[in-house]
This record gives C-alpha cells, sequence and structure tokens, in this order.
C-alpha cells in the first residue's frame, strides 16, 4: 500500500483555521480592531454593511505596514508581535498567532490598503479566497484600511448559517463595545449602512461607559480602585437597585481585553450579595491589570478565555473590593445620596424658571352668595374648583393640559360632582399649598390646610399624576416622542418579546417607537419626552412582570395596566429629597388630578388630620 498522509495546501488549511478564528461577521470585526489597537491607532473607524455580510472594513491611523509586510502579514503564523515561545508569556498586544488576516483571507475578499507614516506611497492588495488578484503601489493616507467583503464566499454552508442582520449586527455591537470600553483613550466610529452608530471621542473611563450605554449610566456607577501587588483593579460596578434582568452590562478586562470568566463573575455576585431581587444580574465594567506573566491567554483561538496562576487570590481580592465600594457608597436603595443632589423628575420641570407664586383674589366673591356662577373663572359650581390650581401650575408641569385645553370636558366636573368631598378637600388644599410643605423621612410631604393637617405618600402621589398622564396619552393615542441617540436594543426571552409585542400599539401611544423585534431583540428607537433611555429597560421589565402576574380578566385594558406600570416605573420614590418647588408641584400636580385621592393600586395617596384629630391626641 502506498502512503496516504500528505500535507494539506495552505489554502485548505488556512480555510480549516478559519473556522475556529472566524465564526460570523463579528468575528472579523474583533480581529481587524485589534489589529488597529496594536498598530497604535488613535482614531479608528468601523464601516459594515448588512450586518456584515456584505463589508466590514476598519481603517485605521496606525503605523502601517511596508511592502513586504503587507504582502507577509495574510501568510498563515505571519506576526510581528512575538518572535520565540518565551514572548507567549510577555503578551502585550492582541494579537500574537499571526492567524487572523490568513484566515480571514482564506474565506472572503480582502483589499488591503496601509503606508506608514514615513513612507510616500501605500500598497494596496487585493486577495480572494488565499489567492492574491493583485498588489499595487497606492496613494493612501497613513494607516491602514482592511475591507472584507462577501464573508463565506466559498463557504456557502457557513454563509446559510449566518443569522438574521438583527442577531449579526448584535454581535458585533457587543465585540464593539468591548474593544470600546478596553481602550477610552482611543476614538472610534461605528457606522451601519451608511449610518453612524457610535461616535466616541478619546475620552476617560466613566465618559467611555457612559457614551456607550447613555447618560443615565453615570448615577448607576460605583467606581471600585484596589491596587495590589498581584492584581490592580479600576472601574465600576452598578448599584444594585439598577441591576438587570439580562447579563448585558458585565465586562471584564484583564490587560485590557475583554475576558469571559464565569469564576470571577462569581466572585461580584457574592460582592453583590444580600443586595439583589433573585434574577437579577449586576452590571460592571472591570479593569484587572496582572503580570502578563501570570496568565496565558493561549488557551482559546478567539482568547475571550484566559487562564491565571493564581484565580482563587484574585477572586478574594475582586470579591472584597467590590464590596468595599457597595459599602462605601452606602447602597441601600433607600439612601441614595447620590439622588440627593441630582434630582430627576422625569418631566423636564427642573429646566423652567421658577415662578413666584400669585394668589389671584375674586374681590367680587362674596360667600355668602348663593349664586356660584358669578365666580369669574367658573361656568359651574366645581370648575371653579379646577380652574385655579391649573393656572398655577401649567407652566411647571409638562404634559398636563391646562384646563384651558381642558374645558368641555366633561368628566373632570363629573367627578367632582360625584365626589363633593374631594371637591371640597381640593379646595382647601388650594388654598392653603402655599404655605410651606416640608418632607418626613424622604417619603411624605406634610403640608398645612384650612383644618388641619394634610400627609401625602410622595411615591402614590407621583403614581397617580403619572397614571392619569399616560392613560391621557394612550386614551387619545397621541404622545410625543423624543428620538434616542443610540438606539436602544433590550434582550428578552421570547415569551417577553411577545408580551411587549402585544402591547406594541399602547406603548407607541406613550412614546415608544420601536424599530426592530425579534425572538429575543428590541429595538428602541424612540422613548416618551422625560423618560430616560436609562429607564426604558426598567419600565418594560416591570411591565413584562406586571403583565405576567396580572391574570388577565373582563376588565383587563391593556393601556390601563401600560399605564400603572409606567408610572410605577417612573415615579419619585420613597428615599428621594424632594426641595421645596418640587413638593408644591407634586401637591398642585396630585390635585389636579381627576382622581386624586387614590394611586392607580387604589391606595390612599394622602391622609389628613383635623384640627380636632389632633387635639384629642394631646387628651
Ligand atoms: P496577529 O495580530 O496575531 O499578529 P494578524 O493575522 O492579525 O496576526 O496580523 C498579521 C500581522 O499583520 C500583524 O502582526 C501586524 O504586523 C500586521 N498588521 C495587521 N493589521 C495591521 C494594521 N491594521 N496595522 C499595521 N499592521 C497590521
Ligand atoms: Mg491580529
Amino acid at each position: 500500500m502506498t502512503d496516504i498522509i500528505q500535507l494539506l495546501p495552505d489554502h485548505v488549511a488556512n480555510q480549516i483555521a478559519a473556522g475556529e478564528v472566524v465564526q460570523r461577521p463579528a468575528s472579523v470585526v474583533k480581529e481587524l480592531l485589534e489589529n488597529a489597537i496594536d498598530a497604535g491607532s488613535t482614531e479608528i473607524k468601523l464601516i459594515i454593511k448588512d450586518a456584515g455580510k456584505t463589508l466590514v472594513q476598519v481603517i485605521d491611523n496606525g503605523k502601517g505596514m511596508s511592502v513586504t509586510d503587507a504582502r507577509l502579514s495574510f501568510e498563515r503564523h505571519a506576526t510581528s508581535k512575538i518572535k520565540s515561545a518565551e514572548d507567549l508569556f510577555q503578551i502585550n498586544t492582541k494579537g500574537f498567532r499571526g492567524e487572523a488576516l490568513a484566515s480571514i483571507a482564506a474565506i472572503a475578499h480582502v483589499e488591503l490598503k496601509t503606508k506608514r507614516p514615513e513612507d510616500e506611497l501605500g500598497t494596496a492588495i487585493v486577495i480572494e479566497g488565499s489567492k492574491v488578484k493583485s498588489q499595487d503601489v497606492s496613494v493612501t493616507p497613513t494607516g491602514t484600511s482592511v475591507a472584507v467583503k462577501n464573508l463565506f464566499f466559498n463557504i456557502p454552508a457557513r454563509r446559510n448559517f449566518l443569522k438574521s442582520d438583527t442577531v449579526e449586527l448584535r454581535h458585533i455591537t457587543d465585540e464593539f463595545h468591548r474593544v470600546a470600553l478596553a481602550h477610552p483613550n482611543i476614538a472610534f466610529m461605528f457606522y451601519h449602512n451608511g449610518s453612524e452608530l457610535f461616535h466616541l471621542p478619546q475620552e476617560n473611563y466613566r465618559q467611555r461607559v457612559v457614551h456607550i450605554f447613555g447618560n443615565k449610566t453615570n448615577e448607576k456607577l460605583v467606581p471600585v480602585e484596589e491596587d495590589t501587588e498581584v492584581l490592580k483593579i479600576s472601574g465600576f460596578v452598578g448599584k444594585p437597585e439598577y441591576s438587570k434582568k439580562t447579563r448585558s452590562e458585565q465586562f471584564f478586562f484583564v490587560n485590557q481585553r475583554f475576558i469571559k470568566s464565569p469564576y470571577l463573575n462569581h466572585a461580584i455576585g457574592a460582592a453583590f450579595e444580600g443586595l439583589l431581587k433573585t434574577g437579577y444580574h449586576p452590571s460592571y465594567f472591570l479593569n484587572l491589570t496582572v503580570d502578563p506573566k501570570t496568565i496565558d491567554i493561549n488557551i482559546h483561538p478567539t482568547k475571550t478565555e484566559i487562564k491565571f496562576d493564581d484565580e482563587h487570590t484574585l477572586y478574594a481580592i475582586l470579591r472584597s473590593a467590590v464590596k468595599h465600594s457597595l459599602g462605601q457608597f452606602n447602597i441601600a436603595p433607600v439612601l441614595d445620596f447620590e439622588h440627593q443632589s441630582s434630582f430627576n423628575t422625569p418631566y423636564s420641570y427642573k429646566d423652567k424658571a421658577g415662578k413666584a407664586p400669585t394668589i389671584e383674589v375674586d374681590r367680587s366673591f362674596n360667600p355668602f352668595s348663593e349664586d356660584t356662577q358669578t365666580h369669574k373663572s367658573g361656568t359651574s359650581g366645581f370648575s371653579k374648583v379646577k380652574k385655579a390650581p391649573a393656572a398655577h401650575w401649567e407652566s411647571l408641569y409638562v404634559g398636563l393640559e391646562s384646563k384651558e385645553n381642558n374645558s368641555g370636558n366633561d368628566f373632570s366636573e363629573v367627578t367632582f360632582e360625584s365626589d363633593p368631598e374631594t371637591a371640597k378637600m381640593f379646595d382647601d388644599t388650594h388654598v392653603e399649598s402655599r404655605k410651606p410643605t416640608f418632607q418626613l423621612q424622604q417619603k411624605y410631604i406634610v403640608s398645612t390646610l384650612k383644618s388641619g393637617m394634610l400627609i401625602i405618600d410622595q411615591n402614590r402621589a407621583h403614581q397617580r399624576v403619572l397614571y392619569e398622564n399616560f392613560l391621557k396619552h394612550v386614551t387619545i393615542k397621541e404622545a410625543t416622542s423624543q428620538q434616542l441617540l443610540f438606539p436602544l436594543q433590550l434582550h428578552f426571552t421570547p415569551n417577553e418579546t411577545k408580551i411587549i409585542k402585544d402591547l406594541k400599539s399602547e406603548l407607541e401611544y406613550t412614546g415608544f417607537v420601536f424599530s426592530e423585534a425579534n425572538e429575543k431583540e428590541i429595538t428602541i428607537t424612540g422613548v416618551p419626552v422625560g423618560v430616560p433611555d436609562s429607564e426604558v429597560s426598567i419600565i418594560l421589565e416591570q411591565l413584562i412582570s406586571d403583565v405576567e402576574n396580572d391574570v388577565p380578566d373582563a376588565n383587563f385594558s391593556a393601556s390601563d395596566l401600560l399605564a400603572k406600570s409606567m408610572a410605577k416605573s417612573l415615579a419619585i420614590k420613597t428615599g428621594q429629597t424632594l426641595n421645596q418647588m418640587e413638593q408644591e408641584h407634586l401637591i398642585n400636580s396630585l390635585f389636579a388630578c381627576k382622581e386624586p385621592n387614590m394611586s392607580p393600586a387604589n391606595k390612599p395617596t394622602f391622609i389628613t388630620m383635623s384640627a380636632d384629630d389632633i387635639e384629642t391626641k394631646f387628651l
């Protein structure tokens, strides 16, 4: 028998290797971005078409390549980053295996353009399925551009295996996040099908995190800093109350490389013990720096797993550092000190100029007159009650109609007529509401009434205000929406996605704009005015759990449930400090509601204590 073993030709070997390195467009993105970083670039552009299926291009301003290096870079095991086996334990670059470009060129059409700063002219190379099609001298800026087209053109099975554009783009975005987070000192731009998805300037780490995950992330972050002999930690964990049902905000970087480590993840979980609801995961963005000698990166082709020499020590240090930070920032939800200084109403009332309260006195008003019609603002005995405070708060409160728009709307009168008790209370409150109010235990607002004392539950009261507001939008089927700078992609289980889809039109009437949805992801491009991006997932998660827990019966109304749920998510919480204006504003808004005395969940929003009640206490 003749010998049967033969060496595979290079292009076949490359294709096999490619199977390991390149699973999907996102893998190409990762490899090209990493090469750009290794080249010392300060600005990197990522350009994608059709979720990378048609084009993945990375343009950098790094050190470029010589003519020979440009050609060699596509050879397998061709690398400038290590020279000997010892170097494997001193790795300071992202790449070192010299496989990426060779693998990519084996399964796609690749166009490379590169120029070193010291050269006048650069080099352009075109390679298709490992075959060099052309090599030319080229006029090109300093740096390197690698365009990868028609990925898997010669492996139809792999190409067919690719998921929808949404899914592939999600993978690319994940890779982009990881690389961009690890290198805040590099500017990144990311375009998909001609539109800019990210524009990240050179910035510090906190700014980078906030830039990627939205402005509201800023107040979620608790810094973690630790410097020991074996491990340096810097970065942030999210406050427990912002924990998520998904693991989408969990990032470990070891020596600026994103890694997955269930073991270290566990250390964080241990530090958060007792602070999280079941099924919720903490957010973290942590940079670990260790001596490169103490880790082995070369255990996985995509290098997302690494081996630490002394995992146990790292675990202990990490856990205690995170625990310490959480403790220091006193993360109990009711004592959120950071919130106090930056009180955040979901309506843009903060930006409005304060308005000195004015008291309008109707000099012709005669309390003994039977004829209430003579009251100048009233068309009925009850509407006057509604009118006066409306005039007072309309300029402050964005979103609720003033009385002017409301006139002719009969339910306000119906409500008051059917509930004279409320009307009386309201009248009373209105007259007295300019008296100083104060906040009790960051939970209640206390004010005076003619007849005694008024105690308002701030959370329930605000829920009522928001609930009526949302309900109104849903009912009249119109809302103003604010477009998001970066579309939000949220992950859900298929079941959860279905719930959201079923409520889609109601959600849209409140101001949400959905661009895409598939089984597990929903992309949101617009949110109701005044709703911060960071609240969106909280609102939807709350909504899902409300729907799941609410056995739909005959009275089930999707819009009502939605309005309740959103009000619950966005209302001022117990524990939030309110200043004088905010307190007054809330009181006025509450009593401008149709049913001020009950929260959407039918719990009292306020109680009163008459002077007599108080007196009996002193007996
Ligand atoms: P590795 O990154 O593991 O070295 P690659 O196949 O990704 O292997 O790249 C091969 C070589 O090509 C690199 O070692 C580097 O010298 C060169 N190279 C690749 N991309 C760039 C780039 N954007 N700028 C400069 N040189 C690059
Ligand atoms: Mg590389």
